[in-house]
C-alpha cells in the first residue's frame, strides 16, 4: 500500500490506509514531484514498478515513436514488430527455459492465463482430471477471481470468498528465518516443507493436480522473502514426479529486482513450466505483463486439436505500444548494465538500513527488493506508521500485509549512493519519530 496526502479523489475507489490523496504532476529519476512542486523518493518504485525512475527519454521516445506508427492492431490478426523484437530477446535472456511468451496488460491477467494454460496443457493431453492447484498461503497473485483465489491474502479474499475458486489448495509459505523450528537447518526445514506438499497431493490425488504456483521470492504480503535453499528444486522434482507443472510467478520480484533478470536465476537456476512477469516488464511506462512459456507446454498446445494454441483471448494483449515500451525498456537495462547497479545498491541499502534503522528484527531479499521488518509484538505494530512518517517526509516505501510488521524497498534500478542515504535517512528518522510517539 502506498500512502497518499492531501484532498479527496473522486478517481479512486478502491482501499488505502489513507482517504486523502495528493496529486503526482511529474517525475524525474527516482523522484515524483507533487503538484505544490515538492517531491517524494520513490523508494519503492510504485509497487516494484519504475525500474527506470521516471520521465526516461528513451522509453518516452520509443512509445512516442510506435504511437506514430501504430497504436494499435488487434492480435487474431496482427503482430508487431516491437511485441516479436521483445519476445525473441526474453526467450534469448532466459537461456532455453522458454520458447513462447504472450503479452497481456496486467500480472493478474498473466496470472489468469498461466492457470488457464496450465489447465488447457493437461486437458490437451488427455488428463482432464488434473483439476487442482497447489499455492501458498500469504502468497499474492492479484485481484481477479481466479488469482484471488490463487493467493492467500486474508484481508484482501475475505468478502469475496463465496466467489473463490475452490480448486487451489494451500500449503506453508517457505519462510526460513521465522518458520524454521530451532533444531532445524534450511535442509531440514524444507523436508518439512516437501512432506506437506507430498501430503497435499495425496490429500487431492496427484493425478488431479494441475500445477503448483508459487512466487519464488513472496512480495506483497511477506515482503521479500525468497525461497530456501534447495526447496526450488525439491519442488521442480516433486512436480515432475506426479506430473504436475510448476509455474512461478515473478509479477514483482523479477526482470532484474533480484540482480538477476529472473527471480529463480538466484535460487538454484530451477526454470519452471510457466512463468508471469510484469511490473518492472514495461517498468509503468506502459501496462504490460507476459507469460513465459516453456517448450514442453508449449509443444502440447501447439499441437493440439485446437484451431488456436491457447483458447484465450484479450482485446490489448499483445498491445504494440506497450511492447515497444517494456522493449525499450529491457534493452536499456542491458544497455547501461543496471543490473551490476541493482547489485551494488542493493549492497549499499542493506548496508545502510541495518547500520540506521531502530528496532530492526530482520532486513531481507535480494539485490534491490530488500525489507525492514520491526522487532515489534503483534499488539504493537509500527510498520504503516513508519511508511506514513516515510511519506510525509518525502520517501515513498511499500507497507506489507498485516502477516508481517514489514516495509518493503524496491527502488529504481538507476538510484545512486546518495539516493540511496538519503531513502535510508527518512527511513531511520521516520522509525525513531514513530517509537518517540509510542513512548
Ligand atoms: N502477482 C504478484 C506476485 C504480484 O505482486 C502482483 C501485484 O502486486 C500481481 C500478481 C498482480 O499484478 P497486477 O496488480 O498488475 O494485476
Amino acid at each position: 500500500m502506498i500512502m497518499p496526502v492531501n484532498g479527496q479523489s473522486t478517481a479512486i475507489f478502491h482501499r488505502s490506509l489513507n482517504k486523502e490523496y495528493d496529486t503526482a504532476s511529474s517525475g524525474s529519476g527516482v523522484y515524483i514531484v507533487h503538484s505544490d512542486g515538492s517531491r517524494t523518493l520513490d523508494g519503492s518504485s510504485g509497487a516494484a514498478v519504475s525500474c527506470l525512475g521516471h520521465g526516461h527519454p528513451v522509453v518516452i521516445e520509443a512509445i512516442v515513436q510506435q504511437a506514430r506508427k501504430l497504436a494499435f492492431a488487434h492480435s487474431s490478426f496482427f503482430t508487431s514488430d516491437p511485441a516479436e523484437q521483445l519476445a525473441q530477446l526474453l526467450i534469448e535472456q532466459s537461456a532455453g527455459a522458454f520458447t513462447k511468451v504472450m503479452f497481456l496488460s496486467s500480472g493478474s491477467e498473466a496470472v489468469e492465463s498461466a492457470i488457464k494454460m496450465a489447465r488447457q496443457y493437461h486437458v490437451s493431453r488427455g488428463e482432464a482430471g488434473r483439476v487442482n492447484f497447489i499455492c501458498r498461503e500469504y502468497a499474492y497473485h492479484g485481484n481477479t477471481l481466479g488469482a484471488l483465489s490463487a493467493g492467500f491474502n486474508p484481508p484482501r479474499r475475505q468478502a469475496f470468498e463465496p466467489l473463490l475458486s475452490s480448486a487451489f489448495h494451500h500449503v506453508s509459505p517457505c519462510f526460513f528465518t521465522r518458520d524454521a523450528k530451532a533444531e532445524e537447518d534450511e535442509e531440514a526445514y524444507v523436508d518439512r516443507l516437501m512432506a506437506e506438499y507430498e501430503e497435499m497431493f495425496d490429500t487431492l490425488g496427484p493425478s488431479s493436480v494441475a500445477a503448483v504456483l508459487i512466487e519464488p521470492m513472496s512480495g506483497a504480503t511477506l515482503g521479500a522473502v525468497h525461497a530456501a535453499r534447495g526447496y526450488l528444486a525439491r519442488l521442480r522434482d516433486l512436480c515432475d514426479t506426479h506430473g504436475a507443472l510448476l509455474i512461478f510467478d515473478e509479477v514483482m520480484c523479477g526482470m532484474g529486482r533480484p540482480g538477476t533478470l529472473h527471480a529463480w536465476q538466484a535460487l538454484g537456476n530451477v526454470a519452471p513450466d510457466l512463468q508471469t512477469i510484469g511490473k518492472g516488464l514495461g517498468a509503468g511506462y506502459q501496462p504490460i505483463s507476459a507469460v513465459l512459456v516453456g517448450s514442453k507446454v508449449h509443444q502440447v498446445m501447439q499441437s493440439s486439436q485446437s484451431s488456436h494454441p491457447f483458447i484465450s483471448g484479450h482485446t490489448y494483449q499483445g498491445h504494440s505500444i506497450g511492447c515497444a515500451a517494456a522493449l525499450a525498456t529491457q534493452q536499456t537495462i542491458i544497455h547501461d548494465n543496471l543490473l551490476a547497479n541493482v547489485v551494488r545498491m542493493g549492497e549499499l541499502l542493506d548496508r545502510e538500513l541495518r547500520e540506521q534503522v531502530p528496532m530492526l528484527k530482520e532486513i531481507r531479499g535480494l539485490g534491490l527488493f530488500k525489507a525492514a521488518e520491526f522487532a515489534t509484538s503483534p499488539t504493537c505494530r509500527i510498520a504503516a506508521d513508519v511508511a506514513r512518517t516515510c511519506f510525509s517526509k518525502g520517501a515513498a516505501v511499500y507497507l506489507c500485509s498485516p502477516a508481517v510488521d514489514a516495509i518493503v524497498f524496491a527502488p529504481p534500478f538507476i538510484i545512486n549512493e546518495r539516493e540511496v542515504k538519503e531513502l535510508v535517512k527518512i527511513v531511520a528518522d521516520s522509525t525513531k519519530d514513530v517509537l518517540e510517539e509510542q513512548r
